[in-house]
Protein backbone atom coordinates (compact mmCIF):
# COMPACT_ATOMS: atom_id res chain seq x y z
CA UNK A 1 0.00 0.00 0.00
CA UNK A 2 1.31 3.38 -0.71
CA UNK A 3 1.85 5.85 1.97
CA UNK A 4 -0.41 8.41 2.46
CA UNK A 5 -0.18 12.10 0.80
CA UNK A 6 1.67 14.26 1.92
CA UNK A 7 1.73 17.94 2.28
CA UNK A 8 3.85 21.02 2.40
CA UNK A 9 3.76 24.86 2.48
CA UNK A 10 5.35 26.77 -0.35
CA UNK A 11 7.12 28.56 1.68
CA UNK A 12 6.09 31.63 3.57
CA UNK A 13 3.64 32.13 6.66
CA UNK A 14 2.30 35.32 8.69
CA UNK A 15 4.15 36.60 11.04
CA UNK A 16 3.17 37.43 15.00
CA UNK A 17 1.66 41.02 15.27
CA UNK A 18 4.63 41.51 18.17
CA UNK A 19 7.29 41.27 15.52
CA UNK A 20 5.89 42.58 12.37
CA UNK A 21 2.96 44.50 11.24
CA UNK A 22 0.30 41.68 10.23
CA UNK A 23 -1.19 41.11 6.78
CA UNK A 24 1.19 43.46 5.37
CA UNK A 25 3.64 41.81 2.84
CA UNK A 26 7.17 43.18 3.43
CA UNK A 27 6.38 44.79 6.51
CA UNK A 28 9.23 46.16 8.39
CA UNK A 29 10.42 44.94 12.18
CA UNK A 30 8.50 46.10 15.35
CA UNK A 31 12.01 44.65 17.32
CA UNK A 32 15.73 45.37 16.73
CA UNK A 33 18.76 44.40 17.74
CA UNK A 34 18.71 41.30 20.11
CA UNK A 35 15.56 41.31 21.11
CA UNK A 36 14.66 40.95 17.48
CA UNK A 37 17.20 38.16 16.84
CA UNK A 38 15.32 36.16 19.75
CA UNK A 39 11.73 37.15 18.42
CA UNK A 40 12.61 35.81 15.21
CA UNK A 41 13.00 32.79 16.32
CA UNK A 42 10.49 32.94 19.08
CA UNK A 43 8.07 33.31 16.13
CA UNK A 44 9.88 30.49 13.81
CA UNK A 45 8.84 27.98 16.75
CA UNK A 46 5.08 29.04 16.47
CA UNK A 47 5.41 28.89 13.10
CA UNK A 48 6.75 25.09 13.61
CA UNK A 49 4.07 24.37 15.93
CA UNK A 50 1.18 25.50 13.61
CA UNK A 51 2.76 23.39 10.83
CA UNK A 52 3.08 20.26 13.66
CA UNK A 53 -0.48 20.65 15.16
CA UNK A 54 -1.90 21.09 11.64
CA UNK A 55 -0.69 17.34 10.62
CA UNK A 56 1.32 19.51 7.65
CA UNK A 57 4.54 16.67 6.79
CA UNK A 58 7.22 18.42 5.07
CA UNK A 59 7.93 21.58 7.75
CA UNK A 60 9.47 24.91 7.04
CA UNK A 61 10.62 27.54 8.98
CA UNK A 62 7.52 29.97 7.71
CA UNK A 63 10.13 32.52 6.79
CA UNK A 64 9.82 34.24 10.08
CA UNK A 65 13.17 35.75 10.12
CA UNK A 66 13.22 37.36 6.37
CA UNK A 67 11.35 40.82 5.55
CA UNK A 68 11.33 39.76 1.96
CA UNK A 69 11.83 36.43 0.13
CA UNK A 70 14.64 37.70 -2.14
CA UNK A 71 16.48 40.77 -0.59
CA UNK A 72 16.58 39.33 2.94
CA UNK A 73 19.08 36.78 1.30
CA UNK A 74 20.74 39.71 -1.13
CA UNK A 75 21.59 42.20 1.99
CA UNK A 76 23.96 39.90 2.96
CA UNK A 77 25.84 39.78 -0.19
CA UNK A 78 28.60 41.75 -1.07
CA UNK A 79 28.48 43.92 -4.48
CA UNK A 80 25.16 45.02 -4.04
CA UNK A 81 24.17 48.92 -2.45
CA UNK A 82 20.65 48.82 -1.13
CA UNK A 83 21.38 52.55 0.11
CA UNK A 84 21.23 54.43 -4.17
CA UNK A 85 18.08 52.33 -5.11
CA UNK A 86 16.55 52.79 -8.20
CA UNK A 87 13.30 51.96 -9.72
CA UNK A 88 12.69 48.90 -11.61
CA UNK A 89 9.75 46.94 -13.12
CA UNK A 90 9.09 43.57 -11.56
CA UNK A 91 8.30 40.72 -13.19
CA UNK A 92 6.73 42.92 -16.13
CA UNK A 93 3.96 44.29 -13.69
CA UNK A 94 4.85 46.55 -10.85
CA UNK A 95 7.25 49.27 -10.24
CA UNK A 96 9.83 49.08 -7.13
CA UNK A 97 12.67 50.58 -5.56
CA UNK A 98 15.27 48.01 -5.65
CA UNK A 99 19.15 47.35 -4.51
CA UNK A 100 21.77 48.27 -7.18
CA UNK A 101 24.35 45.97 -8.10
CA UNK A 102 27.34 47.60 -8.18
CA UNK A 103 30.21 45.11 -7.86
CA UNK A 104 30.96 41.44 -7.92
CA UNK A 105 28.59 39.65 -5.93
CA UNK A 106 29.78 37.85 -3.08
CA UNK A 107 28.71 35.88 -0.11
CA UNK A 108 31.05 36.56 2.85
CA UNK A 109 29.24 34.52 5.22
CA UNK A 110 26.18 31.91 5.75
CA UNK A 111 23.07 33.85 5.20
CA UNK A 112 19.87 30.84 6.72
CA UNK A 113 22.16 28.15 8.31
CA UNK A 114 22.18 29.30 11.99
CA UNK A 115 18.06 29.30 10.97
CA UNK A 116 18.14 25.95 9.51
CA UNK A 117 20.02 24.49 12.40
CA UNK A 118 17.02 26.10 14.46
CA UNK A 119 14.54 24.96 11.89
CA UNK A 120 16.54 21.19 12.26
CA UNK A 121 16.35 21.08 16.44
CA UNK A 122 12.52 22.07 16.27
CA UNK A 123 11.39 18.45 14.90
CA UNK A 124 12.87 15.41 13.58
CA UNK A 125 10.57 15.40 11.04
CA UNK A 126 11.58 16.21 6.88
CA UNK A 127 12.36 19.92 6.62
CA UNK A 128 12.12 22.16 4.07
CA UNK A 129 14.24 25.37 3.55
CA UNK A 130 13.66 28.20 0.90
CA UNK A 131 15.67 30.10 -1.27
CA UNK A 132 15.34 32.95 -3.97
CA UNK A 133 16.43 30.99 -7.74
CA UNK A 134 18.58 33.22 -9.84
CA UNK A 135 16.06 34.38 -12.33
CA UNK A 136 13.77 36.15 -9.67
CA UNK A 137 16.83 37.41 -7.88
CA UNK A 138 18.16 39.18 -11.44
CA UNK A 139 14.46 40.41 -11.87
CA UNK A 140 14.53 42.17 -8.16
CA UNK A 141 17.59 44.50 -8.77
CA UNK A 142 19.08 46.76 -10.88
CA UNK A 143 22.33 45.89 -12.42
CA UNK A 144 24.93 48.88 -13.08
CA UNK A 145 27.92 46.08 -13.09
CA UNK A 146 27.47 42.75 -14.72
CA UNK A 147 25.11 44.47 -17.85
CA UNK A 148 23.96 41.11 -18.18
CA UNK A 149 20.77 39.29 -16.60
CA UNK A 150 22.66 35.73 -17.35
CA UNK A 151 25.90 36.55 -16.63
CA UNK A 152 24.47 38.27 -12.91
CA UNK A 153 22.29 34.67 -12.59
CA UNK A 154 25.02 32.92 -12.81
CA UNK A 155 27.16 34.30 -10.64
CA UNK A 156 24.16 34.52 -8.16
CA UNK A 157 23.37 30.85 -8.96
CA UNK A 158 27.60 30.05 -7.52
CA UNK A 159 26.54 31.92 -4.24
CA UNK A 160 23.44 30.15 -3.74
CA UNK A 161 25.08 26.94 -4.39
CA UNK A 162 27.21 28.06 -1.35
CA UNK A 163 24.57 28.59 1.08
CA UNK A 164 22.51 25.45 -0.34
CA UNK A 165 25.36 23.06 0.56
CA UNK A 166 25.39 24.28 3.70
CA UNK A 167 21.88 24.33 4.00
CA UNK A 168 21.85 20.53 3.72
CA UNK A 169 24.84 19.93 5.73
CA UNK A 170 22.30 21.39 8.41
CA UNK A 171 20.11 19.19 7.98
CA UNK A 172 17.57 20.40 5.60
CA UNK A 173 16.29 17.50 3.40
CA UNK A 174 14.33 19.60 0.52
CA UNK A 175 16.04 22.84 -0.58
CA UNK A 176 13.30 25.10 -2.84
CA UNK A 177 14.33 27.62 -5.25
CA UNK A 178 11.73 30.32 -5.74
CA UNK A 179 11.28 31.06 -9.31
CA UNK A 180 8.06 33.00 -10.10
CA UNK A 181 9.86 34.45 -12.56
CA UNK A 182 9.75 31.79 -14.72
CA UNK A 183 5.91 32.13 -15.66
CA UNK A 184 6.99 35.59 -17.15
CA UNK A 185 10.41 35.29 -19.30
CA UNK A 186 10.02 32.59 -21.36
CA UNK A 187 12.88 33.09 -23.63
CA UNK A 188 15.89 33.60 -20.98
CA UNK A 189 14.02 30.08 -19.09
CA UNK A 190 14.44 28.38 -21.79
CA UNK A 191 17.94 29.88 -22.57
CA UNK A 192 19.69 30.42 -19.13
CA UNK A 193 17.14 30.20 -16.40
CA UNK A 194 16.98 26.45 -15.82
CA UNK A 195 20.50 25.86 -16.34
CA UNK A 196 21.35 28.55 -13.90
CA UNK A 197 18.50 26.87 -11.45
CA UNK A 198 20.94 23.89 -11.77
CA UNK A 199 23.66 25.73 -11.05
CA UNK A 200 22.27 26.73 -7.82
CA UNK A 201 20.65 23.20 -7.32
CA UNK A 202 24.28 21.26 -8.06
CA UNK A 203 25.89 18.54 -5.82
CA UNK A 204 23.36 19.04 -3.46
CA UNK A 205 22.84 15.69 -1.20
CA UNK A 206 19.26 16.64 -0.19
CA UNK A 207 16.04 16.82 -2.74
CA UNK A 208 15.73 19.97 -4.63
CA UNK A 209 12.24 22.17 -5.55
CA UNK A 210 11.47 24.96 -7.32
CA UNK A 211 8.51 27.05 -6.67
CA UNK A 212 6.40 29.05 -9.87
CA UNK A 213 3.53 30.80 -8.73
CA UNK A 214 1.66 33.71 -10.04
CA UNK A 215 2.40 35.90 -7.11
CA UNK A 216 0.89 37.07 -4.14
CA UNK A 217 -2.65 38.76 -4.02
CA UNK A 218 -1.66 42.17 -4.90
CA UNK A 219 -3.25 44.33 -6.90
CA UNK A 220 -0.77 44.34 -9.65
CA UNK A 221 -1.00 40.80 -10.06
CA UNK A 222 -4.72 40.05 -9.65
CA UNK A 223 -4.58 42.96 -12.88
CA UNK A 224 -2.00 40.60 -14.76
CA UNK A 225 -3.82 37.51 -13.62
CA UNK A 226 -7.52 39.25 -15.35
CA UNK A 227 -4.97 39.69 -18.18
CA UNK A 228 -4.15 36.05 -19.09
CA UNK A 229 -7.05 34.86 -20.65
CA UNK A 230 -9.42 31.71 -19.94
CA UNK A 231 -6.61 29.44 -19.55
CA UNK A 232 -3.35 29.98 -18.04
CA UNK A 233 -0.76 27.95 -20.00
CA UNK A 234 2.54 29.54 -18.67
CA UNK A 235 3.46 26.19 -17.27
CA UNK A 236 3.20 24.87 -20.70
CA UNK A 237 6.98 26.96 -21.86
CA UNK A 238 8.68 25.56 -18.32
CA UNK A 239 7.57 21.94 -17.12
CA UNK A 240 9.20 20.55 -20.07
CA UNK A 241 12.45 21.76 -19.21
CA UNK A 242 12.36 21.00 -15.66
CA UNK A 243 10.83 17.01 -16.47
CA UNK A 244 14.63 17.21 -17.87
CA UNK A 245 16.27 18.84 -15.33
CA UNK A 246 17.70 17.87 -12.04
CA UNK A 247 15.35 19.26 -9.92
CA UNK A 248 13.29 17.03 -8.17
CA UNK A 249 10.09 18.76 -6.97
CA UNK A 250 7.72 21.46 -8.72
CA UNK A 251 5.65 23.57 -6.84
CA UNK A 252 2.52 25.28 -8.86
CA UNK A 253 -0.43 27.29 -8.30
CA UNK A 254 -3.44 25.14 -8.93
CA UNK A 255 -6.59 26.45 -6.66
CA UNK A 256 -8.91 28.88 -8.04
CA UNK A 257 -6.26 29.66 -11.10
CA UNK A 258 -7.02 28.93 -14.45
CA UNK A 259 -4.24 26.44 -14.78
CA UNK A 260 -5.42 23.44 -16.77
CA UNK A 261 -4.63 20.26 -13.98
CA UNK A 262 -3.62 18.29 -17.50
CA UNK A 263 -0.11 20.19 -17.67
CA UNK A 264 1.16 18.62 -14.86
CA UNK A 265 0.82 15.57 -16.80
CA UNK A 266 4.79 17.81 -18.11
CA UNK A 267 6.50 16.79 -15.26
CA UNK A 268 5.69 12.89 -14.78
CA UNK A 269 8.74 11.72 -12.97
CA UNK A 270 8.97 14.65 -10.78
CA UNK A 271 7.08 15.43 -7.22
CA UNK A 272 4.81 17.99 -7.20
CA UNK A 273 3.45 20.08 -5.19
CA UNK A 274 0.14 20.66 -5.95
CA UNK A 275 -1.75 24.38 -4.94
CA UNK A 276 -4.44 23.54 -3.24
CA UNK A 277 -4.74 26.59 -0.36
CA UNK A 278 -5.24 29.80 -2.51
CA UNK A 279 -3.00 32.82 -0.75
CA UNK A 280 -5.05 35.54 -1.86
CA UNK A 281 -8.49 35.30 0.07
CA UNK A 282 -9.99 34.80 3.23
CA UNK A 283 -12.11 32.27 2.75
CA UNK A 284 -11.13 28.78 4.61
CA UNK A 285 -11.29 26.12 2.16
CA UNK A 286 -13.12 22.90 3.25
CA UNK A 287 -10.69 19.33 3.01
CA UNK A 288 -13.26 18.29 0.37
CA UNK A 289 -12.09 21.31 -1.80
CA UNK A 290 -9.02 20.16 -0.97
CA UNK A 291 -9.49 16.70 -1.80
CA UNK A 292 -11.19 17.67 -5.08
CA UNK A 293 -8.13 19.52 -6.42
CA UNK A 294 -5.65 16.84 -5.62
CA UNK A 295 -7.78 13.94 -6.63
CA UNK A 296 -8.41 16.53 -10.21
CA UNK A 297 -4.21 15.95 -10.32
CA UNK A 298 -4.03 12.33 -9.85
CA UNK A 299 -5.33 11.84 -13.37
CA UNK A 300 -2.49 13.55 -14.55
CA UNK A 301 0.50 12.73 -11.70
CA UNK A 302 1.15 9.45 -9.81
CA UNK A 303 -0.20 9.41 -6.25
CA UNK A 304 3.71 8.74 -4.91
CA UNK A 305 4.64 12.00 -6.03
CA UNK A 306 1.69 14.25 -5.30
CA UNK A 307 2.11 16.70 -2.42
CA UNK A 308 -0.52 19.00 -1.10
CA UNK A 309 0.66 22.34 -1.11
CA UNK A 310 -0.42 25.92 -0.79
CA UNK A 311 -0.39 27.83 -4.20
CA UNK A 312 2.03 30.64 -2.81
CA UNK A 313 3.42 31.99 0.58
CA UNK A 314 0.51 32.55 3.25
CA UNK A 315 2.46 35.67 4.64
CA UNK A 316 -0.26 38.56 3.44
CA UNK A 317 -3.03 36.21 5.88
CA UNK A 318 -3.73 36.70 9.76
CA UNK A 319 -2.94 34.07 11.66
CA UNK A 320 -5.78 32.79 12.16
CA UNK A 321 -6.81 32.38 8.92
CA UNK A 322 -3.64 31.18 7.73
CA UNK A 323 -3.47 28.38 10.51
CA UNK A 324 -7.22 27.17 9.38
CA UNK A 325 -5.95 26.85 6.11
CA UNK A 326 -3.47 24.36 7.47
CA UNK A 327 -5.57 22.52 8.77
CA UNK A 328 -8.11 22.37 5.67
CA UNK A 329 -5.06 21.31 3.87
CA UNK A 330 -3.65 18.05 5.95
CA UNK A 331 -7.41 17.71 6.23
CA UNK A 332 -8.16 17.44 2.63
CA UNK A 333 -4.79 15.53 1.41
CA UNK A 334 -5.84 12.60 4.58
CA UNK A 335 -9.54 12.84 3.32
CA UNK A 336 -8.39 11.73 -0.08
CA UNK A 337 -5.68 9.38 1.36
CA UNK A 338 -8.29 7.25 3.09
CA UNK A 339 -10.88 7.36 0.01
CA UNK A 340 -8.01 5.87 -2.20
CA UNK A 341 -7.06 3.32 1.03
CA UNK A 342 -3.52 5.08 1.33
CA UNK A 343 -2.42 4.98 5.05
ZN1 LIG B 1 4.74 32.03 -4.91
Amino acid sequence: MSQKIKTAIAGSLPKPAWLAEPEKLWAPWHLSGETLEQAKFDAMRLAVDDQLRAGITVIGDGEQTRQHFVTTFIESLSGVDFVNRKTVRIRNRYDADVPVVVDRVMRPKSVFVEDAKRLRALTKGPIKFTLPGPMTMVDTLFDDYYKSREKLALAFAELLNQEARELAAAGVDIIQFDEPAFNVFFDEVKDWGVKTLEVAAAGLPCKTAVHICYGYGIEANIKWKNALGEEWRQYEHVFPLLAASKIDQVSLECINSRVPMELIELLRGKDVLVGAIDVANNQIETPEQVANVLREATKYADIKHIYGCTNCGLVPLGRAVATAKLQALAAGADLLSKEMGLS
